[in-house]
């Protein structure tokens, strides 16, 4: 679980324990297809029938105990365990090269023992291979793979209000997979719908691949692939001052009630609302020169004024 340090959890720590653990497996091995090397040039001794008894009980043991590990490892996802799982499984393995030696000498096969030695060595290496492999894949940030990519862009394209996704980015952090991306929503609507827009798509990716941990979807009213147009424009209150000193002396601003802001095309487009104009004043006049100062503005596109209509 993540804490106040590790923000992201502590994934990557048990991603380098497994790499240890593997190293361990790989040890093992080395340990093994040694030993065997050197019994083909030493003499057999004559061991009895009750060690080969005893020998076949540590395998039994040693075999369930990995058995019951790696199910518990893939129950909670924990690659740790299951590089502990496997750790026991090499000890049951060590144990058959004991069984099958001592089976050979009692009925005259004394190189058997190295043979089977021989072989355990190699199936250990391969799993320890894979584990450190796997871990240092992950270690390396490698993410999810094209084709599982490219059905989450699908489910993240089919939500309502989506009209392209792109930039979708991934890596695993332990069990669980890190996501991020981008969507490109219609490009006036409201800030809290583009918010509830990108919950329902990270709701809608955590339903198609349940391995998902954090989504981070970023909410573009426009096509920004090839750097954001509208990046460099002044915000608001920069936007607003400059505005007021051009709108000086008109007779509608004591009217304006809302000003809305749209980022679009390398241009800010702005829209007035205004409160009813007083009966028998020069509406239109008024508007058309709120108009003109603003588009006077060098940040400014489009122009767009509002009227409400006065109640009967
Ligand atoms: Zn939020
Ligand atoms: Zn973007």
């Amino acid at each position: 679980a993540a804490d106040a340090d590790h923000p992201y959890g502590h994934g990557r720590i048990e991603t380098a324990a497994t790499i240890v653990v593997g190293i361990l497996l790989l040890g093992t091995a080395a340990l093994i297809g040694h030993n065997a090397v050197e019994s083909l040039a030493a003499a057999a001794i004559m061991p009895g029938t009750l060690t080969l008894a005893v020998a076949v009980a540590a395998v039994a043991i040693k075999e369930a105990v990995f058995h019951y590990t790696r199910r518990i490892a893939r129950r909670i996802q924990s690659r740790l365990l299951e590089a502990n799982a496997w750790h026991h499984r090499s000890d049951a393995l060590s144990s058959i090269i004991v069984a099958v030696g001592i089976a050979g000498a009692l009925s005259g096969w004394p190189i058997l023992d190295a043979v089977a030695a021989i072989v355990v060595a190699l199936m250990i290496a391969k799993v320890a291979w894979d584990l450190i492999h796997q871990s240092l894949r992950e270690l390396v940030d490698t993410g999810l793979d094209a084709a599982e990519r490219a059905r989450l862009r699908d489910s993240a394209r089919a939500v309502d209000g989506v009209r392209h996704v792109h930039t979708l980015r991934s890596r695993w952090m332990g069990a669980s997979v890190l996501l991020d991306l981008h969507v490109q929503v219609g490009p006036r609507i409201s800030v809290s719908e583009g918010h509830r827009i990108a919950e329902a798509v990270a709701a809608a990716l955590r339903a198609r691949q349940p391995r998902l941990g954090d989504v981070l979807v970023h909410v573009d009213p426009e096509d920004d692939t090839g750097g954001g147009p509208s990046n460099a424009l002044p915000l608001r209150t920069e936007l607003v001052g400059r505005l007021w000193q051009r709108w000086t002396g008109l007779a509608v601003l004591g009217r304006i009630e809302d000003l809305t802001l749209h980022y679009l095309g390398g241009r800010v487009h702005v829209r007035l609302t205004l409160a009813p104009a007083p009966a028998g004043s020069a509406a239109g006049a008024e508007a058309e020169a709120l108009r003109a100062a603003t588009a006077g503005d060098p940040a400014v596109g489009s122009v767009t004024i509002l009227e409400r209509r006065a109640p009967i």
